[in-house]
């Protein structure tokens, strides 16, 4: 029988005990995430490559004994978890290196890794009581939200900025969540969503002010381990907004290595930002252990654009402790790459995705990663949920009749461009 072996909360910097079976947000101590702890011991005896093995369906509920819901009925599952990790080779060939895998987590349903984190989270906020759920959003976050809210028959609130990409507020509408686009950023929606929090009782999940959607992305590092047969890999290179997924994968690794699945070794972690919204890379360089916020943020990396990260302290630390880095990448370069991904067969990626390929490339021709270095690139997102790249041309649309088949051939010995 595979169940949670969670045994409490804990202050992320005040290390102070808490009970993890009601509804928790920050630390009362200091106003930072709170972290979830298991029994670590108890969890090994069920849980080995062996058992895991035998686990063929379940995604990420496959590690049941490391997530921190209790009773299997009230695990979401619609299907995310379990992508693929897989060479993309002539991107790699572009790149100049010999051992990238991309880990594919736009495969997830809603197209983008928050489906992990919200799975957790909402599967455990229901679990414990919570009646209706509430979220800032720049995108992805806010159409999982409200997908795994309605799986679970639980009122959803988004709060978005209003120049939220169409998809992303099509998403939240269709699963019946209310949307609320707001004049601003996600920093000013999540004050937003604090107030309305406050005056009805719905308990806000934004991201690592409540413990829990970092375990469901935590499950991102734990499927690494396994299908790299318990050996990490040297690199892994993350887009970063609030940073819950670095945060969730060294957590990940700290617990399987506690578990004796996995050696000391770790991969050095490498946080992307944009230009546009780099507070992370910014305070990495400075030596600081808080990134102030950012002012002026812009990038059409929406899951990029985070002015000021709750996280900070525990992105910033996990970079530093794996020997990694932080570097941001300029918008055109994202742009570009967005196309180049796509030519060289890495499918229609986010921006956020393409900013982790545009920084490889530097990475590699700076020295910083190893042609023969094996690396692992996540790909967060689609990219058919965002205006697509700038410069793309509208193909003319030609007649279908017989007569036109020499216009057509001349159009395409044109490269199929616009009259
Ligand atoms: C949210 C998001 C990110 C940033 O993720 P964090 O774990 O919060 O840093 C990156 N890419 C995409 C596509 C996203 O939706």
């Amino acid at each position: 029988m595979t169940t949670s072996t969670l045994t409490h909360l804990e202050g992320s910097e005040s290390g102070r005990t808490y009970d993890a079976d009601v509804l928790q947000r920050l630390d009362p101590a200091d106003d930072r995430p709170l972290l979830a702890r298991y029994d670590l011991g108890q969890a090994a005896r069920s849980l080995s490559p062996k058992s895991l093995a035998q686990r063929t369906s379940g995604g990420l509920w496959r590690w049941a004994e490391l997530l921190p819901v209790r009773d299997p009925q009230r695990r979401l599952w619609l299907g995310e978890g379990a992508t693929a990790l897989y060479p993309p080779t002539r991107l790699a060939g572009a790149l100049g290196l010999d051992r990238l895998l991309i880990k594919a987590e736009g495969a997830n349903p809603t197209g983008s890794f928050k489906a992990r984190g919200m799975a957790a989270a909402v599967s455990r906020a229901a679990e414990l009581g919570a009646t209706s759920l509430i979220a800032p959003s720049a995108g992805n976050a806010g159409g999982a939200l409200a997908a795994y809210g309605a799986a679970a028959g639980l009122p959803v609130t988004v709060v978005m900025p209003a120049d939220v990409p169409a998809a992303n507020r099509d998403e939240a509408l269709v699963c019946d969540a209310d949307v609320l686009l707001v004049e601003g950023l996600i920093s000013d929606c999540g004050r937003i969503c604090a107030q309305i929090a406050a005056a009805t009782g719905a308990f806000d999940v934004s991201t690592l002010k409540e413990p829990y959607r970092v375990e469901g992305k935590k499950t991102m590092g734990l499927e690494l381990a396994e299908d790299l047969d318990w050996h990490l890999p040297d690199v892994i290179v993350y887009p970063t907004g609030g940073g819950t997924g670095l945060v969730g994968m060294a957590k990940a690794f700290d617990e399987l290595e506690a578990m004796g699945l996995v050696s000391e070794r770790r991969p050095r972690l490498v946080s992307v930002q944009a230009e546009g919204c780099a507070p992370l890379v910014r305070a990495f360089a400075a030596g600081e252990r808080r990134a102030e916020p950012w002012v002026g943020a812009t990038t059409r990396a929406g899951g990029l654009r985070v002015p000021a990260a709750i996280g900070d302290t525990l992105v910033l630390d996990a970079l530093r402790s794996s020997g990694g880095t932080a570097v941001a990448v300029p918008e055109e370069e994202i742009d570009a790459m967005q196309r180049s991904a796509g030519r060289l067969g890495a499918g229609y990626i986010s921006p956020e995705s393409a900013a982790v390929f545009a920084a490889l490339r530097e990475l590699v021709a700076n020295g910083t990663i190893d042609a023969d270095e094996q690396v692992v690139a996540f790909d967060t997102g689609i990219g058919h949920k965002y205006p697509p790249p700038p410069g793309l041309v509208t193909p003319p649309v030609v007649g279908a009749a017989e007569q036109d088949v020499d216009r057509i051939l001349a159009l395409l010995d044109r490269g199929a461009a616009p009259a």
